[in-house]
């Protein structure tokens, strides 16, 4: 069941503040709090979902379309696709999901570590 006070549904409804990238009618992209590369950046869709397989089972077809075609738009304007980045989608406890409100992780600006 979603949480509706999860940390990102509060920024989605701007009761606290983040550092915007970009903002669409279909999701929300800003800087991660706690940045684990040199470029840390968070993508969410606006609607209520907790994680991919939810987002991808509860969304219509379009909207996954227009949030991942946006997740592209992102990488443009961060200028990030000559040199590379790494998405990254935790889901629950062994994917080590924190926030229940799916998002993408968007790693650049150095060379990213190796997924072990
Ligand atoms: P997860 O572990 O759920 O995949 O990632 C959650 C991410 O959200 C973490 O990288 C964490 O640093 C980030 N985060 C947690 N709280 C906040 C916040 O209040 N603002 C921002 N911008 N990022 C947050």
């Amino acid at each position: 069941m979603y949480d509706d006070n999860n940390i990102f549904a509060k920024i989605l409804r701007k009761e606290i503040p983040c550092t915007l990238v970009h903002e669409d009618d279909v999701s929300l992209f800003f800087y991660d709090i706690r940045p684990q590369s040199k470029i840390h950046v968070l993508g969410i869709p606006k609607i209520k979902c907790i994680d991919f397989s939810d987002f991808i089972n509860s969304a219509d077809s379009k909207t996954v379309s227009l949030f991942f075609e946006s997740v592209e738009f992102v990488l443009d304007k961060l200028k990030i696709k000559e040199k590379g980045y790494r998405l990254v989608s935790n889901s629950g406890i062994d994917g080590g999901q924190e926030v229940p409100h799916f998002h993408i992780h968007i790693l650049a600006g150095e060379k990213i570590g190796k997924i072990n």
